[in-house]
């Protein structure tokens, strides 16, 4: 017989009224780096929220663990990354895209730098002494600026915090990518979009 705590109500639902014994078991039946479930559980009773409290770090720690990052110009201290664990999850509800949403965070949880699943690269990416290919799976910085899974996915697995990048066949990097947490697509599109305006500049002075 199940006995109810009675700091518990009833008002949410069968998972608020079990003690935090059996909550906990729920958690834990699940992978630590599964961020789809543990960002829905954690939503489903207001009481849930507190056990993942006891863990400050643990947010972080799923965030990365599904390839997600700070962008180059943010604090891994000063993140709310547990905000941000439920904004990605909130993407896998409404982004299909191979590249983005639950495809991409479960490539990201088993991705290594010479497991290459993308056709056309465009950039290459000198990484710890190895190349490997990366890609520009959106158009326009805005079109990338809609999906956050894409977006803050580290750019190499393992993450780096600095990139070479070849962005025309010279052998000579043209371009150089700095975030002490890990360099993300984000980082490396944003320095693309740097250099086409640095080189559309030099191309219209050449007019004159
Ligand atoms: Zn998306």
């Amino acid at each position: 017989m199940l006995i109810i705590p009675e700091d518990r109500d009833a008002s949410q639902g069968l998972l608020g009224m079990l003690p935090n014994e059996l909550v906990l078991m729920i958690r834990e039946a699940y992978p630590a780096s599964d961020l789809v479930f543990h960002a829905r559980f954690d939503q489903l009773s207001e009481h849930v929220p507190r056990l993942y409290d006891a863990d400050t770090d643990f947010w972080r720690r799923l965030c990365y663990s599904n390839g997600i990052g700070c962008l180059k110009n943010e604090e891994s201290r000063m993140m709310n990354w547990k905000a941000l664990a439920l904004e990605c999850e909130l993407h896998t509800r409404i982004c299909y895209q191979p590249g983005c949403g639950e495809a991409k965070l479960s490539e990201n949880t088993t991705w290594t730098s010479n497991r290459l699943r993308q056709k056309e690269p465009i950039v290459t990416v000198r990484a710890s002494g190895q190349s490997v290919k990366d890609t520009r799976p959106y158009s326009s910085h805005d079109d990338l600026n809609q999906h956050i899974i894409a977006l803050r996915s580290f750019a190499c697995f393992p993450p780096v915090d600095n990139m070479q990048v070849n962005l025309f066949t010279t052998t000579t990097p043209s371009l150089c990518v700095n975030n002490v947490s890990g360099a993300t697509v984000h980082d490396i599109q944003d320095g693309i979009n740097i250099v086409e305006q640095y080189e559309y500049t030099l191309s219209t002075l050449d007019l004159y």
